[in-house]
């Protein structure tokens, strides 16, 4: 249950044995101490916080749970996709005041770019569509509207734009030219058969991903799985009974959280710069309802 107390901030715990070294919008990130104290450049603690974040602003009202709802879920799908990718979990061995919510990480150089595919049209895919027909420079056919299945998962790489800055599509042939192009084309084809893979799976358990970003890092020359995969915060994730393109579709992930922000009843302007006002109670209750249960019918797990 969230509780009614005022909102803690959810700042990056004190561990003892590891020292921080960043803190993202979501997760604080540590280096483990060796015998003389230290910092570790092999390895990192990845804690996953309950804050969550909408618009590229961090919300004042943390989601009670959240971290731990993510990280048990990308620990799922990383062995979903073992397969065909490998990643970079070491151990879930962590310390007892972040157990559940943190992994110790292989430490990789990760590849700047945010690798996008969509499956489903909508969000900025569907913006540009409706500009230009194409989604990432690739011309689709015509008539498709919010909400239609793409016939394969697309790949519509983004920029990693330092904090507070907004992400940019970048086209196939920048990533190339950032990475070189043969790993572009192993993010590229990493990237779609991971949400193709998510798909098959989610699919029977009635849930539709739309579209997800995944972080690689490389080593040793290979691309390994980094960062969080298939979550709500990472991906759209959509109930497959309610699909009917043509319109918004109702969903599992922080849409949810969006749409209040930008009704009436939250006062606030998006347009302003402002950082947005604090979730309401049912909000954030409704919030990590929907984690819960994402978590749940994919897994079939009881959190
Ligand atoms: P930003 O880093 O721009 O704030 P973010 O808000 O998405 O982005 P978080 O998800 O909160 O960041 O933090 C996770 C950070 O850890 C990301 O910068 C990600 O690239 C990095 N990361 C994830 N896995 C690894 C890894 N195995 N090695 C090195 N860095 C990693
Ligand atoms: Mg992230």
């Amino acid at each position: 249950m969230v509780d009614a107390s005022t909102p803690t901030p959810d700042a990056a715990p004190v561990l003892d044995g590891y020292a921080h070294v960043y803190s993202g919008k979501v997760r604080d990130l540590y280096a483990p101490l060796d015998d003389a104290g230290a910092p570790r450049e092999d390895l990192l603690l990845l804690v996953a916080s309950d804050r969550i974040s909408a618009f590229d602003f961090v919300l004042d009202t943390p989601v009670p749970g959240k971290g731990e709802v993510l990280t048990r879920m990308s620990l799922w799908w990383f062995e979903q996709l073992a397969d065909l990718v490998p990643n970079h979990v070491v151990s879930t061995d962590v310390p007892d005041a972040v157990r559940g919510r943190a992994v110790l990480v292989r430490r990789l150089e990760m590849l700047p770019v945010e690798c996008v595919a969509r499956a489903y049209l909508t969000g900025g895919g569907l913006r540009e569509y409706r500009a230009d027909g194409t989604v990432s420079g690739l011309t689709l056919p015509e008539g498709l509207t919010d909400g239609s299945r793409l016939s394969e998962p697309l790949f519509t790489p983004s920029t990693k734009a330092p904090s507070g800055q907004h992400d940019e599509p970048m086209s196939f042939a920048e990533v190339e030219a950032a990475v070189g192009p043969d790993l572009a084309a192993r993010a590229r084809d990493l990237t779609t058969r991971i949400l193709a893979r998510g798909n098959e799976i989610a699919g029977e358990r009635g849930i539709l991903i739309a579209d997800t970003k995944v972080e690689f890092g490389v080593d040793d020359g290979a691309l390994v799985l980094a960062d969080e995969v298939l979550t709500p915060d990472s991906s759209r994730f959509w109930p497959a009974d309610q699909w009917e393109p043509g319109h918004p579709q109702p969903s599992f992930d922080k849409e949810f959280v969006r749409e209040w922000l930008l009704s009436p009843a939250s006062g606030w302007d998006k347009a302003s710069g402002e950082a947005p006002p604090p979730l309401p109670l049912d909000v954030l209750e409704r919030t990590r309802a929907k984690y819960v249960e994402a978590y749940e019918r994919l897994t079939g797990r009881r959190f």
